[in-house]
């Protein structure tokens, strides 16, 4: 935790904070602060700066806050997701949180097992949770917007256009003859597959949409390695 995150709730005035629970766990047994000590804050989807501690016990600490710091300039990416399984969802969203992608929507695709619906992470809470892990990890303070889409082709025939607008949008697809692009100056969409690929028909929807195939070359990564060499790969 870089920065602690702080919601609505935890102002008792303008200035204020009172936290309990993981943050406060945290600030105690990991960061060993005390009285008196500044830590780094910052309000979720606001500004970032420091948090004097003003009063400590084992149940809650408040402290004085200064907001005045913008969070870190977001990717210019959107990120389209097969939904993965849960495990690898929850290391997913940290690591894209972290990495600055503000829009994510999770797909469905032939081969996301059903069963992935399903799975409680799925629940606004959780994957807020997960969301938060990652801006906290990287000291950013704009929560992600995460849009569930369990219906491949409504959304990508209705929806996909207007997601798309003017950005630039690729397929990440291993059989793909482009190789991926370096470092564009644009706004872009990016769709990866689910575990088992994108099917053809699934490419082809999405090509017919404006989608252009590319490849990081011969070895398959899985999606949680692929996911941030794409994004790294194709900004400035
Ligand atoms: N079995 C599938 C690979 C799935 S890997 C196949 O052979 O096509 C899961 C997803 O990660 C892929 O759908 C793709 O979006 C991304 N990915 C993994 N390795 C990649 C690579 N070398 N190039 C482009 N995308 C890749």
């Amino acid at each position: 935790m870089n920065l602690i995150l702080l919601n609505n709730d935890d102002f008792t005035d303008p200035t204020r904070v009172r936290l309990s629970g993981r943050r406060l766990e945290h600030i105690v047994n990991i960061q060993r602060a005390s009285i008196g000590d500044t830590l780094r804050v910052g309000e979720i989807n606001g500004l970032s700066g420091t948090g004097k501690i003003l009063s400590l016990s084992n149940e809650e600490l408040e402290m004085e806050v200064q907001l005045d710091q913008s969070p870190p300039e977001p990717l210019p990416i959107t990120l389209l997701l097969a939904l993965p399984r849960p495990k690898m969802l929850k290391r997913v969203l940290q690591s894209v949180s972290s990495l600055g992608v503000k829009q994510i929507y999770l797909i469905n695709s032939y081969r996301v097992d059903k069963s992935f619906w399903g799975s409680p992470l799925l629940q606004p809470e959780k994957l807020r949770e997960q969301l938060i892990l990652g801006l906290e990890q990287a000291r950013d303070t704009l929560l992600p917007e995460v849009h569930l889409q369990p219906r491949f082709k409504p959304f990508v025939e209705d929806e996909l256009p207007e997601i798309i607008g003017k950005s630039d949008a690729y397929i990440a697809h291993p059989g793909a003859t482009m190789p991926c692009p370096k470092a564009l100056d644009q706004e872009i969409t990016l769709a990866i597959g689910p575990e088992g690929g994108f099917i053809p028909y699934e490419v082809e929807k999405l090509q017919t949409c404006g989608f252009v195939p590319i490849t990081l070359g011969e070895r398959i990564l899985r999606v949680e390695t692929a996911v941030p060499v794409l994004l790294s790969r194709l900004t400035p």
